[in-house]
């Protein structure tokens, strides 16, 4: 048997029958197109800049290709319908990067939010001091409907000037 053949395969799923893709694995048990330097966990989907201070060939092109691909991405999102906008919206907030803990924090942030403005639709409860007020305030609003007003003359103009 051959050495190549011991290797330790890659177990991610095929896309084309779901079965194990098979290709020589790394040493994290994925192959590169599989688990390679994209990482997980709080750097998932973050553009990984290695070594920003020391400018590179690799560097400039990496950051070009990147300033290319987030134009292309740009273009295609204000070309979209309303209903793709908001199924790519709703992707995106689900999925932020951060890892497991900030997209926690994330999620309850929301469901407080939502839990506030909720709170703000409901018509609120009166209480019963605040009914008692009101009641006060309304026979008060009857009892000067039902004064005169001063006749405006010249005099009553006086005390406005
Ligand atoms: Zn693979």
């Amino acid at each position: 048997m051959k050495a190549r053949q011991t290797l330790p395969r890659c177990g991610a799923k095929r896309r084309s029958d779901g079965g194990a893709c098979a290709a020589i694995a790394m040493s994290n048990g994925r192959c590169y197109l599989h688990g390679g330097s994209t990482p997980s966990g709080k750097d998932w989907h973050r553009t990984q800049l290695k070594n920003r201070s020391k400018s590179t060939k690799k560097l400039d092109r990496k950051l070009k290709d990147l300033a290319r691909r987030r134009a292309k991405q740009a273009a295609r999102v204000a070309a979209m319908t309303p209903e793709e906008r908001a199924r790519y919206d709703a992707w995106h907030a689900a999925r932020k990067p951060g890892g497991p803990e900030v997209r926690r924090v994330a999620a309850e942030t929301r469901e407080f939010r939502d839990m506030l403005a909720e709170r703000a639709n409901a018509t609120p409860v009166e209480t019963a001091v605040a009914k008692a007020i009101r009641e006060a305030i309304e026979a008060l609003e009857r009892r000067a409907a039902r004064l005169k007003p001063p006749k405006a003359g010249p005099d009553a103009e006086d005390v406005f000037s």
